[in-house]
């Protein structure tokens, strides 16, 4: 059995039996982890109890429709509803809840903690992903489990560690997912081209970036994508994001940045990996956050692309240093 904190888990639960009407919101420009874990945990609370107005709100992306339709929802018919926030740690990145008035605000999150605080709160910064925070709350309780929501968390989970690379898998994780599987029986191998089906031009997108990154003497590995070159291949804004994790296990780099100038809306959206240096902090100077391993930024002008790439040369350098004298 999964090891859990079982009081968290106990007052989520109650907070999700209390209320009739549940509003899920996630982060904006959702990713797999972010997706999956609202469809899952809407489908599962609608499962268990039939009689309950549930929601997952947010805009629609095509390429995970796998995951399930989001709602169009009435704010006046939702006042004073629960609002559950997943993935997200910072109100101001929550997709989808404008003018909704919301009672109280509970969030299920693996990021570090910022300003999104309810009377109940569950951030577990050791959790791999969400989806793996909403499998342990079903499994633990009963919320009901089927196998399109159980397909749903575990394609969350597989892609959030990066198929169980990342250092945030843990044996917590692996012993979560044998009980997802054992649970719903999901045909695992079967679901993988949802997570991972691309187009050829995404595929030749990657061989433009391995080309073009520039690798500092201290590991940094850099590249700055014009609009033009998105639009030459036929990809979109979130493409360079999604392929980030791809970067991973260069010999020569240690941190890794892609910076996507995003002309309509006057900003660098910025994705960042490491191997070794803890990157929040540089990326919480840069209008972002994220994870110690893994982060993203928003840059508004081009004149601070250096400094921000500076500081994380400066990063790598340290990391080198203390390295060396570890030996
Ligand atoms: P990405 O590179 O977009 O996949 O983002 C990596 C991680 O950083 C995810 O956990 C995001 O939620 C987080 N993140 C991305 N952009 C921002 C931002 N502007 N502010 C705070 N966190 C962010």
């Amino acid at each position: 059995m999964v090891p859990i904190n079982n009081s968290i888990i106990k007052k989520v639960y109650k907070k999700i039996k209390e209320y009739q009407k549940i509003v899920i919101a996630r982060h904006v420009g959702p990713d797999p982890d972010a997706i999956a874990s609202t469809t899952a945990l809407r489908d599962s609370i609608r499962l268990t109890f039939p009689e309950k107005e549930v929601y997952a709100v947010g805009l629609g992306v095509s390429k995970f429709k796998y995951y399930g339709i989001l709602d169009k929802v009435d704010n006046e018919t939702l006042t004073g509803c629960l609002l559950i926030v997943l993935d997200v740690p910072n109100l101001s990145r929550v997709d989808g809840i404008d003018g909704l008035n919301y009672k109280e605000i509970m969030k299920i999150d693996h990021h570090p903690a910022e300003d999104i605080k309810g009377p109940v709160d569950w951030t577990d910064e050791t959790s791999c992903s969400t989806c793996q925070m909403i499998s342990e709350l079903i499994l633990k309780t009963p919320l009901k489990l089927d196998t399109k929501i159980a397909g749903n968390l575990y394609l969350g989970i597989v892609s959030d560690s990066d198929r169980f690379l990342l250092p945030y898998t843990t044996n917590k994780t692996f012993q979560i997912v044998h009980d997802l599987i054992k649970a719903s029986k999901i045909d695992f191998p079967a679901l993988y081209n949802y997570l991972y089906e691309r187009s050829l031009d995404e595929a030749r997108f990657q061989g433009y970036i391995a080309m073009n990154m520039t690798v500092t003497e201290h590991g940094l590995g850099y590249i700055i994508i014009p609009s033009e070159i998105i639009k030459e291949y036929h990809v979109d804004l979130a493409t360079p994001a999604n392929l980030i994790n791809n970067f991973n296990f260069i010999r020569e780099v240690i941190v890794w940045t892609f910076i996507t100038e995003d002309v309509k809306n006057n900003v660098y959206k910025v994705s960042i990996r490491s191997h070794g240096p803890i990157i929040n902090k540089v990326a919480s100077l840069y209008n972002g956050g994220g994870h110690k391993y893994a982060s993203g930024a928003r840059i508004t002008k081009e004149s601070e692309i250096d400094a921000f790439l500076k500081d994380l040369d400066n990063l790598c350098e340290e990391y080198k240093r203390a390295s060396i004298s570890n030996i």
